[in-house]
């Protein structure tokens, strides 16, 4: 039966680098057999624009009955006056919790010809290849209660609850096992157990199901200590999984272990395994408009489509192939770009993967 797929450019260079991704998924209908449908809809600031809400009931009703969804990006300078709720992240936070996303996938991959382009030294990162499992609807960013309050002495508290219940440890637990499990077969867990009781609980969770999964193995880590070896040793890791707020910030420190925002996706997970597929990085809207943004994020974003929603891997790895085609052909964006390269716009890497899909 037809895949569903719902595809939402969003704001700054979103339409640009989207519209590269839909010209490879045209490829694919068109030469390589997928069979999809593709739907279009509005998110973010541009969904405020057309009809006053970052995420309109039209758009969550059509994500909802996808299999799949691409987004580009959303926010820019001039929804940043907007009250909360109007503004483009609160859509963006809204259709995860809504699709029930809980599961973020992202991969931390050095390309070897780009191994130039990491703040740390070549031996460090070269070959890197390591997958970050963050929750992603719980934790500290929707635990209740929160706000600002004013205590009985008249000064003003901060808080959030940091809260997990064994169910939501146990299911994003089994995605990283079963993650693990596809790849290298190690899992570390990572955790701060020494201080918070929630953690305890998780890593109490996570030691459990790993009877359920032998062939992986499973190491624990604090947090603290797992930021540092990310940068000391990163190669060391196969599959990280830990809580919302920590994979957040260790997973942005894992992108940048391969120093280029433009080339690296995400995925985010259902327990049906429907998903919501981006760039890691934002609109950027210092680039917008200018037909210079990398498009490759957006590209490997549908390659993990591919693998994990659409149950196409033979065509997810083609994905792959066709990138680091255009990287052998010395062709670069200008965030990648180096002397001895040739410098191409967001439109000509797009055609560039086409025709290296085309060619394979
Ligand atoms: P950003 O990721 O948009 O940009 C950071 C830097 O990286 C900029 O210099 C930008 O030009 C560059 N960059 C990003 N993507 C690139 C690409 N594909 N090719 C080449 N260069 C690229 O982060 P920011 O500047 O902090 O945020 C800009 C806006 O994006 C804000 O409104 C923010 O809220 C929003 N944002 C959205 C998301 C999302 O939609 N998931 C994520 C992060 C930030």
């Amino acid at each position: 039966m037809s895949k569903k797929i719902l595809v939402l450019p969003g704001d700054g260079i979103g339409p640009e680098i989207v519209a590269e991704a839909v010209k490879v998924l045209d490829c694919l209908r068109q030469d390589h057999g997928l069979d999809a449908e593709l739907a279009h809809g509005l998110i973010g600031g541009a969904a405020y624009d057309a009809c006053g809400k970052p995420l309109p009931d039209e758009t969550l009703r059509t994500a909802l009955e996808s299999d799949a969804v691409l987004l580009g990006a959303v926010g820019g300078p001039a929804y940043d006056a907007l009250d909360r709720p109007l503004r483009p992240e609160r859509g963006l936070l809204a259709i995860r919790s809504e699709m029930a996303l809980f599961g973020n996938l992202r991969p931390a991959i050095l390309y070897p010809q780009l191994a130039e382009a990491s703040a740390l030294k070549p031996e460090v990162v070269s070959g890197l290849d390591i997958m970050i499992v963050r929750e992603l609807t719980g934790g500290l960013y929707f635990g209740e209660p929160r706000g600002i309050r004013t205590l009985d002495n008249g000064e003003r508290q901060g808080y959030n609850t940091l809260a997990y219940t064994e169910s939501e440890i146990e299911r994003i637990g089994r995605l990283a096992f079963e993650t693990a499990r596809r790849r290298d077969k190690r899992l570390c867990s990572v955790d701060k157990a020494n201080v918070l009781e929630v953690t305890e609980l998780w890593r109490e969770i996570m030691t459990r199901l790993a009877g359920e999964y032998p062939d992986v193995e499973l190491s624990h880590m604090y947090v603290d200590n797992a930021a540092m070896q990310l940068v000391r040793a990163p190669k060391q890791f196969d599959v990280l999984v830990t809580e919302n707020m920590f994979g957040d910030i260790l997973s942005d420190c894992a992108a940048m272990l391969t120093g280029s925002i433009g080339m690296l996706p995400s995925a985010s997970l259902d327990r049906n395994g429907r998903g919501m597929y981006e760039p890691i990085h934002g609109s950027a809207p210092d680039i917008a408009g200018q037909g210079v943004a990398n498009p490759l994020a957006t590209i490997l974003s549908v390659a993990m489509m591919l693998r994990h929603s659409l149950g196409e891997p033979a065509l997810a790895d083609r994905v792959q192939a066709a990138v680091g085609a255009v990287l052998d052909q010395c062709l670069r964006t200008a965030d990648i770009h180096t002397p001895d390269t040739r410098r191409v716009g967001t439109v000509e890497m797009g055609d560039a993967v086409v025709a290296a899909l085309r060619a394979a």
